[in-house]
C-alpha cells in the first residue's frame, strides 16, 4: 500500500469519523469499544484498511457495486477531463456524456429506448412508479395505479420504495405508508411456499401465485408489476426456470408493465448485461444503478421502453402531460462520464465471459462447502452473485442465529477476506452469505474467498 497519509493522520481520520459520522445500517454502540473501520485505498479485488490490513473484496463495496474493480485510472482520467469541460447542467438541456451514455447502453438492451438520469437505486425505482402513477392518471382515468411488488425484494430506502419493499424489517417505524402497493409471494424454491412442484413447474406456480394476485386486486387497478431478476439483499433467490416466462405472459394479458430493478443486476454481476436477459424477458421499465459506474460517480437511469415513452408526448399543448420531475444531480456530467469508461471496460476486458466462468467456479467451491458443513442448507448463484444459505437444522431450516452469521463475517474478515450476509435478523427470512467479487476476479481469488469461508465455518460451527 502506498499512502500519502501518515499514521498519524490515520488516527486523526478514525477519531474524526467516530465523533462525526453516522454509518449506514450500524449499531454505533459498538464504536464505544472497537473503532470503525475505514478503508483507505483499493486496487483491483483488494482494499486496504487505516491500519495497512489487506483484504480481498468479495462484495464489490460492502453492496455489490463495484464491477470493475478499483483503482481504474481510466476512468477518473475521463471524470477528471469531463468535469473540467462542463461539470454540470441540469433540466431540458443535455450533456455530451449523458447522450452518448445513453446511446451506449441502449446498444445493450434491444427493445428498449430512453433513459432517465438520477443518482441512486431508490431514486431510479421512484421515477419508475412515478411514470406508471402518471400513465394511470392520463391514460387509465387514475385507475391502473397499484404496483405490485414481490415479498423479499428490495427496491430502496425512500418511503414510496419501502413501501413497494417486501422485507419488513426495513420498513417497521417507517410508516405511514403510500398507498397502493401489494405484494406478491416470493419464489425461493428452497422455502418453498407449493410441496407439490419443484424445478420449472416451481417457477411456473409462482408466477400463477401472482396472477392470483391481480386477480383478487382486479386487474384494471393495476399498473405495474416490479421484480428484481435476481433477488439481492432478500437472500441471492435465483427464480427457477419456468418463472419469468409466465410473468411475462401475465404482465400482457392484464397490460402490466413490467418493471426490472436491475440495481444490483446491471452491467455484468450474472454475466449478462442485465439480470433480465439470462430469461429473454421484455421489461417496459428497467432500473439501475450500483454497477453503472462501479460507484466512480453517483448515477442511476430509468430505461424504458419508446411505447412508455410516446405515453408522456400525448398531447404536446397540455403542459400535465409530460413527465413533471427532475432530479438535480442527474445532471452531472461525472456519472455518465464514469459509465461510459466502465462500459468500455467490461467489453474490452472480456468481464462478462470471466463473471461466467469465475461464477461458475464459485458455484463449485461453494457446492463442496455444502458437502462439507451442515449449517450450508442451500447455495444459489448466477454469475459472480452467489449466497450459500445457513440453516441450524437442514431439516427445519431453522436460520442460524445472528451471532454466528455476524462471527462468520467476522472470521471471513480475519482471514483477509469481506464477505456480506442478508437478512440475519429477519423472522422468518433467510440468512445467506452473499458473495459478489468484482468482476475481475481470478481463480485464485475464488479459492481464497471460499477458502476463508471454509475455515470460519469451522471455526463457528465446528
Ligand atoms: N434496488 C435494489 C435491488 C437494491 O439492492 C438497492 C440497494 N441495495 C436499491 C434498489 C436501492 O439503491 P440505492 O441504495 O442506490 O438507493
Amino acid at each position: 500500500m502506498n499512502l500519502d497519509l501518515t499514521k498519524n493522520d490515520l488516527s486523526h481520520v478514525v477519531e474524526a469519523d467516530k465523533a462525526h459520522v453516522w454509518h449506514h445500517l450500524v449499531q454505533h454502540k459498538q464504536f464505544e469499544t472497537v473503532d470503525p473501520k475505514i478503508i483507505v485505498e483499493g486496487k483491483g479485488l483488494r482494499v486496504w484498511d487505516a491500519a495497512g490490513r489487506e483484504y480481498i473484496d468479495a462484495v464489490s463495496g460492502a453492496v455489490w457495486t463495484v464491477n470493475v474493480g478499483y483503482g481504474r485510472a481510466r476512468i477518473a482520467d475521463a471524470v477528471r477531463d469531463q468535469i473540467l469541460r462542463m461539470n454540470f447542467f441540469a433540466g431540458a438541456m443535455g450533456t455530451v456524456p449523458g447522450a452518448l451514455f445513453a446511446e451506449r447502453l441502449l446498444e445493450k438492451m434491444p427493445g428498449m429506448s430512453r433513459v432517465y438520469y438520477s443518482n441512486s437505486g431508490s431514486e431510479a425505482n421512484e421515477k419508475a412508479f412515478k411514470m406508471v402513477r402518471q400513465i394511470s392518471a392520463r391514460h387509465y382515468g387514475g385507475k391502473k395505479q397499484k404496483i405490485l411488488y414481490r415479498d423479499r425484494d428490495y427496491h430502496g430506502t425512500t418511503i414510496a420504495c419501502l413501501a413497494g419493499g417486501g422485507q419488513d424489517e426495513r420498513n417497521a417505524q417507517y410508516g405511514p405508508f403510500p398507498e397502493g402497493f401489494v405484494r406478491v409471494p416470493h419464489c425461493l424454491e428452497y422455502r418453498k411456499q407449493w410441496d407439490d412442484v419443484s424445478g420449472a413447474a416451481y417457477g411456473r406456480r409462482a408466477a400463477d401465485a401472482i396472477e392470483e394476485v391481480i386477480l383478487r386486486e382486479g386487474p384494471d387497478t393495476v399498473g405495474a408489476l416490479c421484480l428484481e431478476p435476481v433477488t439481492a439483499g432478500g437472500g441471492v433467490i435465483v427464480p427457477p426456470e419456468g418463472y419469468w416466462p409466465r410473468v411475462q405472459e401475465i404482465c400482457r394479458k392484464y397490460d402490466i408493465l413490467l418493471h426490472i430493478d436491475e440495481v444490483v443486476c446491471g452491467l455484468g454481476r450474472t454475466g449478462t448485461w442485465f439480470g433480465y436477459q439470462n430469461w429473454g424477458v421484455e421489461p417496459d421499465f428497467v432500473t439501475m444503478a450500483k454497477g453503472v459506474a462501479s460507484g466512480y460517480a453517483a448515477i442511476s437511469c430509468t430505461v424504458t421502453t419508446e411505447k412508455v415513452f410516446e405515453m408522456f408526448k400525448d398531447d404536446a399543448e397540455d403542459p400535465m402531460s409530460y413527465f413533471r420531475d427532475i432530479s438535480t444531480f442527474g445532471g452531472c456530467t461525472a456519472g455518465p462520464a464514469a459509465a461510459l469508461e466502465n462500459m468500455a471496460i467490461i467489453e474490452e476486458e472480456g468481464l462478462l465471459d470471466n463473471c461466467l466462468a469465475m461464477g461458475e467456479r464459485l458455484m463449485g467451491n461453494l457446492a463442496a462447502l455444502k458437502e462439507k458443513h451442515a449449517v450450508v442448507g442451500d447455495v444459489r448463484g448466477k454469475g459472480l452473485f452467489c449466497g450459500a444459505e445457513l440453516v441450524a437444522d437442514r431439516e427445519t431450516k431453522e436460520p442460524v442465529a445472528e451471532a454466528d452469521a455476524k462471527a462468520v463475517v467476522a472470521e471471513c474478515m480475519a482471514r483477509g477476506v469481506i464477505i456480506g450476509v442478508t437478512n440475519r435478523s429477519l423472522p422468518g427470512m433467510n440468512t445467506t452469505l452473499c458473495l459478489s467479487p468484482a468482476l475481475i476476479a481470478t481463480p485464485q481469488d475464488i479459492d481464497a474467498i471460499t477458502a476463508a469461508i471454509d475455515g470460519a465455518l469451522t471455526k463457528v460451527f465446528g
